[in-house]
């Protein structure tokens, strides 16, 4: 970081400043100025304050140089992260990543009849919830460890990888057990005893983008996960709260490019809960597959009027096997593979 003292500063006061960096292990280089003094600190500012400093007589201000987040950044580590999800499958590979299946899980007839038609239109994980976080307490939360036993046997049977959400701390052993892949939720983005909690699990996790967050926030969410131990996070952008109405959120498209230049870790996007309709499913996957996204995540359903969550927003199975055909063109140009 670069500490800029002030005009007036004295002597005394960037010796002060130098001796408590260096009391933290910074190495300081001061460059004096014909009217300033900066000094430039490296080292390791994770025990630092940037506030102790920029407290301090004479300071004017300190920059940043390295990102907040470390594990996370690209600082650390240059080469795209490919996360193993099981049953063979990756995501942040050159082969894309296809969650799908319903929003929640009602039965076992109803997530055996979507998971089957998902498979052979080509994606290569289900999705489910069977913790439902609920904008009201009176709407459906879910079958809970039903859902999951559910869940788990269509991935048994079909041979995918399971993913679905942990919204409590407490249920985190449980949801563990039957999880390939561990959804963080929007409204949980920021839950730090939640991250920390599905930090200590091996499991790889689906972290998707809080309600309004921005980039960095997001990314300290994935770094609490992975200062635990569990460097394996997938992002996820679901669309984020603006002042626009028309769609249940806003697609950040941009969200994709940004987190590719800012971090190593995979992104898939999730046109459903973005859009918030159906109709707009399948042209936002499209534009993220073409800009970049390691993948998708689509709300499927049979029947989506009878659906208990989210039926405005998930394609019927048809309509999912044609979008899927539409995307293998886009990957192709791309470079990627889908099916
Ligand atoms: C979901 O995937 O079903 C879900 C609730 O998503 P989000 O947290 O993005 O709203
Ligand atoms: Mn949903």
């Amino acid at each position: 970081m670069i500490i800029i003292m002030k005009d007036n500063a004295s002597a005394k006061e960037i010796v002060a400043v130098e001796k408590v960096l260096e009391e933290y292990g910074f190495k300081t280089h001061p460059i004096e100025g014909e009217k300033k003094t900066i000094i430039g600190a490296i080292g390791d500012k994770r025990q630092l304050s940037m506030n102790q400093i920029l407290l301090m007589s004479g300071v004017e201000n300190v920059v940043p140089i390295m990102k907040p987040y470390k594990l996370a950044s690209k600082e650390l580590q240059k080469e795209q992260s490919v996360i193993d999800v099981g049953y063979g499958v990756t995501v942040g590979g050159n082969k894309l990543a296809v969650f799908a299946g319903p929003c929640a899980i009602e039965s076992q007839e109803q997530f055996t009849t979507v998971s089957r038609s998902v498979k052979e239109a080509g994606a290569n994980i289900l999705r489910g919830g069977a913790f439902k976080p609920r904008s009201s307490p009176y709407s459906f939360q879910g079958l809970e460890g039903e859902g999951l036993e559910i869940m788990y046997n269509s991935g048994k049977e079909l041979g995918m990888p399971i993913c679905t959400e942990v919204v409590d701390t407490r249920d985190v052993d449980l949801v563990a057990k039957y999880a390939d892949i561990m959804q963080i939720g929007a409204r949980n983005m920021q839950n730090f005893k939640l991250l920390r909690e599905v930090g200590k699990t091996n499991k790889p996790i689906l972290l998707k983008r809080g309600l309004a967050s921005t980039m960095e926030e997001w990314l300290m969410a994935a770094e609490y996960i992975m200062s635990e131990g569990n460097e394996n996070v997938i992002l996820c952008e679901r669309g984020i709260r603006t002042y626009e109405t028309a769609t249940r959120n806003t697609f950040d498209l941009s969200a994709i490019p940004v987190s590719k230049e800012l971090s190593h870790l995979p992104i898939i996007a999730d046109p459903s809960h973005a859009t918030g309709s159906y109709k707009y499913v399948a042209p936002i996957a499209k534009g993220a597959i073409a800009a970049g996204a390691d993948g998708l995540m689509i709300e499927v359903h049979n029947c989506p009027e009878k659906a208990a969550s989210d039926g405005p927003q998930s394609l019927k199975p048809e309509k999912f096997n044609t979008l899927m055909k539409e995307l293998d063109l886009i990957a192709k140009a791309v470079g990627r593979e889908l099916l």
